[in-house]
């Protein structure tokens, strides 16, 4: 499931494949991918002008120029893939599946008037778009709840802890996971960033340091630039805008690196437990239970 590096990535490779393009028609097979009123559709989508794509936790927003925006939601095996006119590979897909678009997981088919198109693929099915006015997106229940983004500047470790504190007797892996307290760590972050901060993810937040909690704060953040910097992590389905993969699995520490040798100590191999029912990746040595 794509978490904050990988949706941010695609946002960046949208927003330099797709901006002041002209949507001149969509094509959907399966309702539950865009269940959009036609009316709306045909005023708002249609003819309009792609302005901006941006991000709010794992959410991709594209803003059209009649004040109506496409709400983007991933889930577990979404993908945003576009397509050139001549090579039908603005980027070389490596991987099969994605050398013919549309194929049999395309869902929305969106066409430019460059003849460029914009494939939304979902094989799950659990992922959908849905068009509405600009205006009324902070007001979805999802936006009203959702964390703070722990890569902006103007967030600060005092916030973090404080957002973290309201949940004392949890355990600190869920605590990071859930999108109200801090927005867009899934799976592959928690355990990344519990590993460079040193802490074990079953601690109870009532038992961390305000130390503890500092050098969290600064794992999350340092683990999601480089993986930015690195297009995210493929794990299963998880493409960039221009179909090839992230690769910042090759440089992470514990997640998918079960009986390597932990990379701080040396001394011990990174062991797979389940937290919170959460396969979880940690290195008994470096992470102690407090
Ligand atoms: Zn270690």
């Amino acid at each position: 499931m794509p978490e904050l590096p990988e949706v941010e990535t695609v946002v960046k490779g949208l927003n330099k494949l797709i901006l002041n393009k002209k949507v001149v028609s969509v094509e959907s097979d399966w309702k539950k991918s865009f269940p959009n009123d036609i009316n709306a559709v045909e005023n708002f989508l249609i003819n309009s002008i792609i302005k901006a794509v941006r991000r709010r936790a794992k959410v991709i927003i594209i803003d059209l120029n009649t004040n109506y925006s496409l709400i983007c939601h991933l889930r577990m095996t979404g993908q945003l893939v576009y397509r050139g006119e001549c090579n039908w590979g603005g980027g070389h897909p490596n991987d099969d599946f994605l050398a013919n678009l549309p194929n049999k997981s395309t869902r929305v088919t969106f066409s430019f008037s460059d003849n460029t198109k914009l494939f939304f693929n979902d094989q799950r099915k659990f992922g959908y778009i849905i068009l509405l006015p600009t205006s009324e997106i902070n007001n979805l229940p999802f936006f009203k709840k959702v964390g703070p983004e722990p890569l902006e500047d103007s967030f600060k470790v005092e916030h973090f802890i404080e957002r973290v504190s309201l949940k004392q007797n949890s355990m600190i892996k869920p605590t990071i996971l859930d999108q109200s307290v801090i927005a867009g760590v899934g799976n592959i972050y928690a355990d990344e960033s519990l590993w460079e901060a040193k802490i074990h993810p079953e601690t109870r937040v009532n038992k961390l340091s305000s130390v503890d909690l500092e050098n969290l704060y600064k794992a999350i953040r340092k683990v999601m630039k480089i993986s930015i910097q690195r297009g995210g992590s493929t794990d299963r389905n998880y493409v960039k805008a221009d179909g090839t993969r992230g690769n910042y699995l090759e440089y992470a520490s514990v997640y998918h690196k079960n009986n390597e040798i932990c990379k701080r100590c040396k001394k011990f191999r990174i062991s797979k437990i389940k937290v919170a029912g959460r396969g979880t990746h940690i290195c008994e040595n470096c992470q102690k239970v407090k």
